[in-house]
């Protein structure tokens, strides 16, 4: 469906964009900015992810605009007022035809994950993509999502890697790399295990080769007896001189 989608933006660009930037159209307390990033219609109930606003009481306005004005869906190519793809992520896909094709967010996690980017190339990259927040399924005290649209997410990549099949080789190539580091890892580890067992090894050989080398005789008045111990090991005896 996103390849359908692709084609038609292709189809698209070649074609003269029907608004501009300076096009700003303003249509009084339910204002319609149109040829800015911020495209708002205060009407409730379009928005499907948001909560309708009950209590907003504002007439709806009818075609208010003429078609010239309009930005022009990528996919049907036709010009839309109102539409929750271009309010949320400045994409020009109207209403009717978000509901044929399917659309799918991804968190900014994964957004880096699968596609390679780093936060750059969300955050700082011209045009900055845009995203909705939504509090985090698997705890609220984590802080909100960012969930980004993943058509222009994938679109974005593509600027970076030119194809998708480099993503999937760079991947690879970045695999290799954490498993080789890994092996060489292992093998230290196990050089360094081997190491520690000769030294021990090292310790018992030498310690029955151990020469004790005596200190200075003491004698024992009460017993008549000598005492000497080693000046290189705890061991010491007593003994008796004939
Ligand atoms: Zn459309
Ligand atoms: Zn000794």
């Amino acid at each position: 469906m996103l390849s359908k989608s692709r084609e038609n933006s292709k189809g698209f660009k070649t074609r003269q964009t029907p608004y501009t930037k300076s096009n700003i159209v303003s249509l009084g307390k339910s204002t319609i900015t149109i040829g800015t990033t911020k495209y708002k219609d205060t009407n409730g109930g379009f928005l499907l992810e948001d909560k309708p606003e009950e209590d907003n009481k504002e007439p709806v306005i009818e075609d208010p605009l003429v078609d010239l004005e309009r930005p022009e869906c990528e996919i049907c190519n036709k010009p839309f007022v109102k539409s929750w793809l271009f309010e949320k992520f400045d994409y020009k896909c109207c209403d009717s035809c978000k509901e044929t094709q399917e659309y799918k967010l991804i968190t900014k996690t994964e957004a880096k994950q699968k596609y390679l980017l780093q936060d750059c190339d969300l955050d700082k990259r011209e045009p900055l993509l845009k995203f909705i927040k939504q509090k985090n399924p698997h705890n609220v005290r984590w802080g909100d999502m960012k969930l980004y649209l993943e058509y222009q997410v994938e679109k974005r990549a593509l600027e970076i890697w030119e194809c998708l099949e480099r993503i999937e080789e760079e991947k690879e190539i970045r695999e290799e790399k954490k498993s080789l580091a890994k092996a060489k890892k292992y093998h230290k580890q196990l050089k360094e295990l081997k190491m520690s067992m000769r030294s021990s090894l090292y310790d018992r050989t030498t310690s029955t080769k151990h020469i004790h080398e005596f200190g200075p005789e003491k004698y024992n008045e009460e017993d008549d007896t000598y005492t000497r111990s080693c000046v290189t090991c705890p061991y010491s005896e007593t003994f008796e001189k004939m």
